[in-house]
């Protein structure tokens, strides 16, 4: 038995009829920038995650530098972001023209911890920017709690979170704004890239809405130094279609998971997700551990299980960021590189699959 790491064509197959009507409503208006599918999706995505406005923009990494330059956020501030996440994130402060400054995670949920987060602020630090990481909220009460001491904005990076909630809210509403990738491959996903942000502050939606097009307000007039960095009404049209499946897909998911640590519990050198009481996780990825990692995932992959790393390398290390000066030593991150591994995962995923996963890992066991 073959199972890949993710398929993304069950999801298309699922939805065909209706995303082929999504697709004529579009092509037939005749209208394919910034129309009535953005508008609406915008509406209905912002009310999903409990936020006054939405802002449909071109993916995950625009949506996160729109918001830093909307913010002001730019040269000779610094941003405190996870050591541990995709490096998106990071990107999204340099191309800013602001300073990562990494803070590490908590072992347990690999997220931002916020008891090593007073050490990281300076007076330069202007964000604070958490991740919920594999879809798992980060602790924000403590993380919020410190910023409005210190007056720091925060700034959520949901992209792998949509409908995950903190203490009973959805992602999105828990800071000034998050940004969201529908990246295909996220939990709602357009067939191609898309992404937004989420804010209740009308006046940053309204800038949001100038910078991602051409900083003008008024065709032809432009009052700011904007960027193109719309959403288009095509994608727009297929996630108003996907959003409709998203809570019962993350509750699939959510099943599996659950599947997962029942039945991987007792597996020896194992260290399985944690979920906190607070935390309603959606599962974007199932993320494990283990030393003898790479010799697990290739044993798996011998049994016909497709994983995958998130991520092998931590943005300190990447070339990217080799010339970041001031960094200070990423212990833990470098560890939980070395020894993540994430088991096939997603809404179609069958029952047969998942305990032909289950079982190749206890037969490596
Ligand atoms: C996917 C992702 C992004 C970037 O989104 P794109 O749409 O791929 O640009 C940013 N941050 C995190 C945590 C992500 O997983």
């Amino acid at each position: 038995m073959k199972v890949p790491f993710l398929e993304l064509r069950p999801a298309h197959d699922e939805l065909r009829a209706e995303l082929d009507a999504a697709y004529t409503r579009v092509a037939e208006g005749g209208w394919y920038v910034l129309g009535a599918e953005v508008e609406a999706f915008e509406q209905e995505f912002a009310a999903y995650c409990g936020a006054t406005h939405g802002i449909g923009v071109s993916n995950g990494l625009d949506a996160l530098v729109l918001l830093l330059r909307a913010l002001d956020i730019g040269p000779g501030a610094e941003v405190i972001v996870p050591a541990n996440t995709f490096i998106a994130t990071w990107l999204g402060v340099t191309h800013a023209g602001a300073t990562p400054v990494p803070v590490e995670p908590d072992e347990r949920t690999h997220n931002l911890d916020p008891a090593r987060l007073a050490a990281a602020i300076t007076p330069k630090t202007r964000a604070i920017l958490p991740v919920h990481l594999y879809g798992q909220p980060a602790d924000m009460d403590p993380i919020l709690d410190l910023a409005a001491r210190h007056g720091l904005l925060v700034i959520e990076d949901a992209a792998q979170a949509q409908g995950a909630r903190y203490r009973g809210r959805r992602t999105g509403s828990l800071g000034l704004a998050a940004g969201f990738s529908f990246y295909p491959g996220k939990n709602l996903g357009a067939l191609g890239d898309a992404g937004g942000v989420v804010t209740s502050d009308a006046d940053l939606a309204d800038r949001l809405r100038t910078l991602r097009n051409y900083g003008s307000r008024v065709k032809y007039h432009s009052d700011v130094i904007g960027m193109n960095a719309r959403l288009d009404e095509l994608q727009a049209a297929f996630l108003r279609v996907k959003l409709a499946y998203l809570d019962t897909w993350n509750a699939r998911r959510a099943r599996i998971a659950q599947r997962y640590l029942e039945a991987l519990r007792d597996v020896p050198g194992l260290v399985l997700p944690h979920v906190p009481a607070w935390a309603e996780p959606v599962w974007h990825l199932f993320v494990i551990r283990s030393t003898r990692r790479d010799a697990l995932q290739a044993h798996l992959q011998r049994e016909g299980v497709g994983t995958q790393i998130h991520y092998p390398v931590p943005p300190h290390r990447a070339g990217a960021y080799a010339d970041l000066a001031g960094l200070p030593p990423l212990p833990l991150t470098e560890r939980l590189a070395a020894e993540v591994l994430s088991l096939p995962m997603g809404p179609h995923l069958a029952d047969d699959a998942v305990e032909h996963v289950i079982q190749a890992i206890h037969r490596f066991a």
